[in-house]
């Protein structure tokens, strides 16, 4: 461990001297910053990360300080590597693996919920423009917050939707969902050509079952 281990966290404790003590004081508040959409670009921090000085990194902790109220923005390794306290829903101090698994919950939680918003933010500009199809449009966004997915017939309208009025936008993002007995036997309904439509929305294994229930349906 280098001299300066912890000099800016010392600095902005009340304890002085010890760091062991001094980390302590703090505690790891869940909230995470995405320095490429939360801040903006001119923004002082650069990015930094507020333990080690590393700059240019997108996702930072939020660290507080129990005893002065500071604040504290740290990157995923630091948040580790300095061994900031975190305290479950009951005030117990997590630790070891379980620890580890929480600060990596905290993370795919915030990367799911920017998704999230950039489709929601899509649909809603799709709804402003569309005025003909603006209940469907309305209705899948609806479908698509509840279930956290489209039907596939509803996505594929979607992304004609979306064409038609020269809307870009990740299909990787938009998830389809293939669960109920509704939601599959759409994939029978559905003209090929428009299947082919939402195929990069789709994961591998939702690949391979949409094969499946085609082929089941040429059997029959
Ligand atoms: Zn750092």
């Amino acid at each position: 461990m280098s001299v300066k281990f912890g000099a800016n966290l010392l600095e902005r404790s009340e304890e002085q001297g010890n760091y062991s003590i001094a980390k302590k004081e703090w505690s790891v508040t869940g909230i995470i910053i995405d320095y490429f959409t939360d801040f903006d670009n001119n923004e002082d921090l650069m990015g930094r990360c507020e333990l080690c000085g590393k700059e240019s990194l997108r996702w930072h902790y939020e660290i507080e300080n129990t005893k002065n109220g500071d604040r504290m923005y740290v990157g995923s390794k630091c948040i580790k590597q300095f061994d900031i306290p975190y305290y479950d829903e009951q005030g117990c101090e997590l630790s070891g693996d379980e620890k580890d698994k929480r600060l990596a919950a905290l993370l795919a939680n915030k990367k799911r919920n920017i998704e999230n918003d950039e489709v929601i933010h899509n649909l809603r500009g799709l709804y402003r423009k569309d005025k003909k199809y603006r209940e469907y449009i309305k209705s899948a966004a609806e479908y698509y917050k509840a279930k956290n997915g489209f039907k596939a017939l509803q996505l594929a309208t979607i992304f004609w939707r979306f064409t038609e009025h020269q809307i870009d936008v990740d299909k990787k993002k938009y998830k389809v969902r293939i669960k109920s007995n509704e939601e599959k036997s759409q994939i029978r309904e559905i003209p090929a050509w428009r299947l082919q439509n939402i195929i990069p929305s789709l994961n591998p294994k939702q690949r391979a079952l949409c094969h499946y229930i085609r082929q089941e349906k040429q059997v029959a």
